[in-house]
């Protein structure tokens, strides 16, 4: 059996994905990115590799993306993080119908991906140079209010008031902001919603650029906090599918890529193999009749030539 694994060297995490020659996961890993990029992501997937029982030498195939895939110069090959994303979405949205946008909220950057009815990326949006609407804004405010990032869906269901305005399309000025609400009274869980509907607008606003599509796909480590998924459907006034483990889906594209270059080499030696094979068995056909001596009987017999020492 051959296992072919896909590491996405994120700015804030790294991921971890490993696949069997047919596509189904093995185990996928998260680990903080951290300073020591290539120390850190060489941990996560060796402990991954120990976790399932393989070996490196068992993964024929190893496939970096991400904005770090570059430092991990162990890989067979590096793609970006936009082919592999489209290309994990593709593979898991399959029950549910054709992907045909994808959100992305990642650490430090926001993306809208459109693909087209074959999976293809036919365009693409990117906010990669202001913090908010992006999983450091998450975390910034989570740490202003004194909660865990884990838990602002919780706090977002538990709003009872209206939603808390947050306004500032900084992430510097929403700090201040979400301190001031916090000083005027605010409820925490209503300021996390009001940041969710802050986010989900910034988004939306993004993904008109490239299109809004059906089927809309959302990724990335926010979109396992609820609170922000259902403030993304209420804004759009659609649903969205959200895979099990939203934050592995490029790893688990880009694990993908790996076992498409396998096969395709595979199939590629097969077919040189019987063209070698057919090439083979018509020059020893050939050769065999040279030699058949009945086949030199007639060509003599036929031959007239007088001069001919075979006749
Ligand atoms: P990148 O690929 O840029 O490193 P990720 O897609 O891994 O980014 O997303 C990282 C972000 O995901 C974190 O900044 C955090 O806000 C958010 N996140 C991670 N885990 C969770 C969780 N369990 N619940 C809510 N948000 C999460």
């Amino acid at each position: 059996m051959d296992y072919f694994a896909g590491i996405d060297i994120g700015s804030t995490a790294v991921k971890v994905a490993v696949i069997d020659e047919d596509r189904q996961i093995l185990g996928s890993k998260t680990a903080a990115t951290g300073a020591l990029v290539y120390k850190n992501a060489q941990t996560a997937f060796l402990s991954l590799l120990d976790e399932i029982g393989l070996k490196r030498d068992n993964i024929t195939y190893l496939t970096t993306t991400g904005y770090g895939r570059k430092l991990f110069e162990d890989a067979d090959e590096t793609i970006s993080e936009i082919t592999a994303n489209a290309i994990g979405a593709k593979q898991v949205g399959k029950p549910y119908g054709t992907i045909r946008t994808i959100i992305n909220i990642g650490g430090q950057d926001s993306k809208a991906i459109s693909l087209d009815e074959d999976g293809n990326v036919c365009n693409f949006a990117m906010n990669d140079r202001c913090a908010a609407g992006t999983g450091r804004f998450l975390d910034m405010a989570a740490r202003n209010l004194e909660i865990g990032v884990t838990d602002l869906g919780e706090f977002h269901y538990n709003a009872q008031g209206t939603p808390a305005a947050v306004n500032a399309t900084c992430a510097v000025f929403a700090e201040s902001e979400i301190i001031g609400l916090l000083g005027k009274g605010h409820g925490r869980e209503e300021i996390v919603k009001g940041i969710h509907f802050s986010i989900a607008k910034r988004t939306i606003r993004l993904v008109k650029r490239v299109g809004i599509e059906e089927l809309l796909y959302f990724d990335g480590g926010p979109a396992l906090n609820k609170g922000l998924v259902a403030s993304l459907e209420d804004e759009l006034g659609r649903r969205l599918v959200i895979p099990e483990f939203p934050q592995v889906t490029t790893a688990f594209g880009a694990a993908i890529i790996g076992q498409e270059a396998y096969q395709f080499e595979k199939e590629e030696n097969e077919r040189m193999a019987s063209s070698r094979q057919k090439n083979d068995s018509d020059i020893a056909e050939q050769y065999k009749s040279t030699l058949d001596p009945d086949f030199s009987k007639t060509e003599a017999s036929s031959c007239g030539t007088s001069s001919c020492s075979s006749c």
